[in-house]
């Protein structure tokens, strides 16, 4: 079960009314890497997970990504809640009203839409979308994917700590940036504690393929690193041959009616290399307007 602590996990003080930070802001609200879609990740990840440590540690984090959607929302909430108030009461005149609103991002699509809540869209108005959440029901998986989504809510919150330059906001956007560092840990050790955990799955590589680097784009800039040196089988791209050294052609079995099927469709549908028709595009209409581009006029060959 859920219990409400009405005390948020981190005091929000914001300095003055910003709708337009307010609007980019919406993106750790609304957006692929924002708290919703990192809750939604994990809650859904830990009622299916049966480690039990594992599971603990995922409803733990997706609850408290959700005390972090109650964080951003309310600096969304507090930075729009002056226009908001004037929007509500008409306080002032059409022109100014009108400024205060529309200060760029999406700043007028949240307060006239939404009313200058917290709305779950991104900061380009984008509803937010359960295809933000792309677990495959395998820790090996989820939990490299959860240390990817992890970084890039760091990254997010760093440029919008960088864009500025109220202090309480700073301060509990740094928190939230910290916080998603500390997941990214545990994320990472228990992909680690993982004993199994590379390559993701049961069955294992081909033993051909596994640990070969093939080289397929050529010319300048090539180089190497530890990408594909040290333990790899670094090889030139196949020269008109297939890497597994069969003809490259692909083929399928098909039974007598599938086969004749298909050989009546190629001969209805064949064409003739030795002719040379007339088109559409050779039409006097065509010839003109292509003669007035300095074309030539295409001699009629049959
Ligand atoms: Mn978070
Ligand atoms: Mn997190």
């Amino acid at each position: 079960m859920f219990i409400h602590n009405k005390a948020l996990m981190y005091t929000v003080r914001v300095g003055a009314t910003d709708p337009l930070l307010a609007s980019l802001l919406s993106e750790q609200f609304g957006g692929p890497d924002g708290e919703l879609a990192a809750a939604m990740r994990y809650f859904t990840q830990a009622l299916a997970d049966d480690d039990p440590g594992r599971k603990d540690m995922l409803i733990d984090i997706a609850t408290e990504e959700l005390s972090h959607l109650e964080v951003i929302g309310s600096i969304i909430a507090m930075l729009n809640k002056g226009a908001k108030g004037k929007l509500a009461e008409g306080a002032e005149e059409a022109s100014e009203l009108l400024r205060s609103l529309a200060q760029g991002g999406e700043s007028h699509h949240l307060n006239l839409l939404f009313g200058g809540g917290p709305a779950l869209v991104n900061s380009g108005g984008a509803p937010w979308t359960a295809a933000y959440v792309d677990s495959k029901g395998d820790p090996t998986c989820d939990l490299r994917s959860n240390i990817a989504a992890e970084a890039r809510a760091k990254i997010i919150y760093e440029r919008l700590i960088n864009v500025t330059d109220d202090a309480g906001v700073r301060d509990a956007l740094g928190f939230l940036m910290t916080r998603e560092v500390a997941h990214q840990k545990s994320f990472e050790k228990a992909l680690y504690a993982i004993e199994n955990h590379f390559p993701p799955g049961k069955l294992p590589p081909q033993d051909d393929w596994g640990e070969v680097y093939f080289n397929m784009s050529t010319g300048e800039g090539d180089s190497r690193g530890p990408w594909n040196k040290n333990g790899f089988d670094f090889r030139e791209a196949p020269d008109g041959e297939s890497a597994d050294g069969g003809d490259g052609i692909p083929s399928v079995e098909l039974d007598s009616d599938e086969q004749e099927a298909c050989d009546a469709a190629a001969e209805r549908q064949k064409s003739n290399p030795e002719t040379d028709p007339l088109t559409g595009a050779e039409l006097p209409g065509a010839a003109q307007a292509s003669r007035k581009r300095g074309g030539e006029r295409p001699e009629r060959r049959h």
